[in-house]
């Protein structure tokens, strides 16, 4: 099966913005007693606002009611939303860009797939949004990855069979919602979390698409 179409991650992949979740995390825990600490990374990447939330409450003992757990997510997107107030369209990740233009050029299509619900709006507000073909955050898809959902649903958006789809994921879980969905896989950071990738790159520089779809494919030819 050919591939036709990119389908992009954003927070980690599109934008680094994966390290203002987590100061934003820090803050929010602050407030309320408890500590972040780098390892929780692992386990926020990727993961949807409640389900982070979730995980650091239980790992800090805490039990809150459902009000107040709203009022934290309320307040953890508040000051997300005050860190990434300086970003724009040159904070795209290195590569990104070419990338895209290099796809669009052999007429792929380019999609985002993201599980933060602020996505869609970052994408209008930098002026990116043109850029692609079909943009889903998880205000669309109420299933968090690593559920497959998000990726099976933009498939069908594209009209394309998941095979016929590269998704680029920084995160386990991001990974596991793509080959779950059937989708070719390139990981971007450290192999070592990321081995159930097709294969896996420290950064989108200088990567042509046919790096990524020799890449995502060897496993099929030999
Ligand atoms: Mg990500």
């Amino acid at each position: 099966m050919m591939i036709r179409a990119l389908i992009f991650d954003f927070d980690g992949v599109l934008m680094d913005t994966g390290r203002y979740h987590y100061k934003s995390w820090e803050i929010l825990l602050d407030k309320i007693g408890l500590t972040l600490e780098p390892e929780d990374d692992l386990v926020l990447k990727g993961a949807s606002r409640i389900d982070s939330l979730e995980y650091l409450l239980h790992k800090g003992q805490l039990l809150l009611s459902h009000y107040q757990k709203e009022a934290l997510l309320k307040e953890k997107n508040r000051i997300y939303l005050d860190l990434i107030d300086h970003l724009t369209l040159q904070d795209l990740l290195p590569g990104v860009y070419p990338l895209i233009q290099a796809a669009k050029k052999e007429g792929y299509q380019v999609a985002v797939a993201s599980g933060s619900r602020n996505a869609r709006h970052i994408l209008e507000r930098i002026g990116a949004l043109d850029l692609f073909d079909i943009v889903i955050d998880a205000n669309d898809v109420p299933a968090a990855k690593p559920d497959p959902e998000i990726y099976e649903h933009v498939c069908q958006l594209l009209h394309l069979h998941p095979a016929e789809t590269v998704v680029i994921e920084d995160a386990e879980k991001g990974v596991a919602a793509g080959i779950a969905a059937g989708c070719y896989v390139l990981g971007l950071g450290d192999p070592a979390y990321l081995d159930k990738a097709h294969m896996v790159v420290s950064s989108l520089a200088g990567l042509g698409l046919d790096d990524i779809l020799q890449g995502v494919s060897r496993d099929l030819i030999a």
